[in-house]
């Protein structure tokens, strides 16, 4: 092959990206970059920005490290390195993306969405999934909802086919399990390079048995999976009905396990809980350390989004980190997209990210978002009345009920005062009308601009949302 310059290797790069990845993510995220230069078998990268740095090593380091290597073979990683200059449009070291869709006659709407796949083979044909190496049981936050199962794996993963085997890892979608089973890959290559680790997301395992027992060569596949030091096999309840797979996986299971090899499995669910798998194989799953991770609290949220910023290098407000962990109550997936987002949205036009963008971004992200707070609902309970709304709102600010429903001005009465004719709207539906007479004989449209700030104010005062649901909490509404 003739030798190609750094310009056409990049340009080649980016003609497979274009055929994986969006028109639009492509011109986003790959304008005025350049291959810099290769040095120790790492290739340098320049982007524009910071932000171009801090995306593309998140989401595309491996992607591209493995196209790089189909036109440089010596390529082990990629880095990247900023260069302001890179910006200007007739820096002779970029490429035209446009030009790259002319040349790829890939237009947006064909554009296929196929990952690479980035797999390596290992000895005897076996095949592994690459493991990202980002993924460490050091930057794995602990705390109580996950720390058995962190402990576990670094056990495991210093003393492999020790006594936690089979290693059985299960808990919801999200919650860091593919994190955990990486890790204990890395650090078991890492203290050992010669090792052979096997990851594979059950699906990738399935067809890879499916395969074998079209080909009738199962014989042959049982014995490759025997040289296996460590089988890490993902998400495991997709094996459900999967029978002649069941059979497989329960031959190739004992071959590791006699042989003192590491298994390690995931799921969401314990194996107990695995109906639709053979007795046997659950039997096996569950003879060595099963450990779960639960949605972490507030507390390991924060720190997990902290962790999350100084990968990333960025620098994000305390109160807009307690904000996120606040109100992302889903999964550690959902806690790390919502700053990505903020990171992202807010480096595009240029400023940092506050407490109402971020606010604001997450109620379009879902609207359903634990803000339901928000809704000044037509809640009919009729249970309660204004003189309940009145007493637990005057109690909770500490602040007289006469005062109240006064006139009186001072600043500590303002809030409550407006809080409480927001929750009497929104909860006992009164009209703004009834509301004023209540309260000192005001005007409709006060009340009705008092209840419309205390809604505006809601979607980004995590204090004010904190205080609403406490009381509302209280009426037991
Ligand atoms: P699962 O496999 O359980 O669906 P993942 O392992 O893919 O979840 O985790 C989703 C994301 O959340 C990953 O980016 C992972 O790094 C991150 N994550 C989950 N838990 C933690 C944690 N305790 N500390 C740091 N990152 C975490
Ligand atoms: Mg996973």
């Amino acid at each position: 092959m003739k030798e190609m310059d750094n310009k056409e290797i990049w340009k080649n790069v980016l003609l497979e990206l274009s055929k994986q990845i969006k028109k639009s993510d492509l011109i986003t995220w790959f304008k005025n970059t350049a291959l810099l230069k290769v040095q120790d078998n790492t290739a340098i990268i320049g982007v524009p920005t910071v932000f171009t740095r801090d995306w593309l090593n998140n989401k595309y380091e491996l992607e591209l490290a493995n196209l790089l290597r189909k036109f440089l073979n010596e390529i082990e990683a990629v880095q990247f390195e900023v260069s302001t200059a890179l910006a200007n449009s007739d820096d002779g070291r970029t490429i035209d993306i446009k030009k790259i869709f002319e040349e790829s006659g890939v237009s947006d709407k064909r554009a296929r969405k196929v990952r690479a796949k980035m797999e390596v083979r290992l000895v005897e044909g076996i095949t592994s999934k690459l493991m990202n190496p980002k993924y460490t049981l050091e930057n794995f936050v602990v705390g109580p909802e996950n720390r058995l199962a962190h402990a576990a794996c670094s056990a495991v993963a210093g003393h492999p086919g020790g006594a936690y085997n089979p290693l059985f890892v299960y808990g919801g979608v999200g919650l860091g399990k593919t994190h955990l089973l990486q890790a204990v890959g890395n650090e078991i290559l890492n203290n050992d390079p010669n090792a052979v680790v096997v990851y594979l997301p059950s699906e990738r395992f399935i067809n890879e048995i499916v395969e074998a027992i079209g080909k009738r060569n199962t014989i042959e596949f049982r014995s490759r999976y025997r040289k296996v030091d460590c089988l890490i096999v993902d998400d495991i309840q997709f094996l459900a009905h999967k029978e002649m797979t069941q059979v497989e996986f329960f031959h190739t299971f004992n071959d590791i396990f006699e042989a003192h090899k590491q298994l390690i499995l995931s799921s969401d669910r314990p194996p107990k809980e695995l109906n639709e798998l053979h007795d046997r194989l659950r039997s096996r799953f569950a003879m060595g350390m099963i450990v779960d991770v639960q949605f972490p609290g507030y507390e390991t949220r924060l720190a997990i989004l902290q962790q999350k910023c100084r990968e990333h290098q960025v620098l994000i407000a305390a109160e807009v980190l307690e904000y996120i962990a606040y109100n992302v109550r889903e999964s550690v997936r959902e806690l790390e997209g919502v700053l990505l987002q903020a990171i992202a949205q807010a480096q595009l036009e240029n400023r940092v990210p506050t407490l109402k963008s971020v606010a604001d971004m997450m109620v379009k992200l879902d609207k359903k978002m634990k803000h339901e707070e928000l809704d000044v609902g037509v809640s009919a309970s009729t249970a309660k009345t204004v003189d309940d709304v009145i007493n637990v709102v005057s109690e909770y600010y500490r602040v007289p009920r006469s005062e109240l429903v006064s006139e009186a001005r001072r600043k500590e009465v303002i809030m409550p005062r407006q809080v409480c004719m927001y929750l009497i709207r929104s909860e006992l539906n009164q009209s703004f009308e009834r509301i004023g007479k209540d309260f000192g004989g005001k005007n409709h449209t006060t009340v009705m601009h008092a209840c419309e700030k205390i809604v505006k104010q809601l979607k980004y005062d995590q204090r004010l949302l904190k205080d609403v649901s406490v009381i509302k909490r209280e009426m037991g509404l």
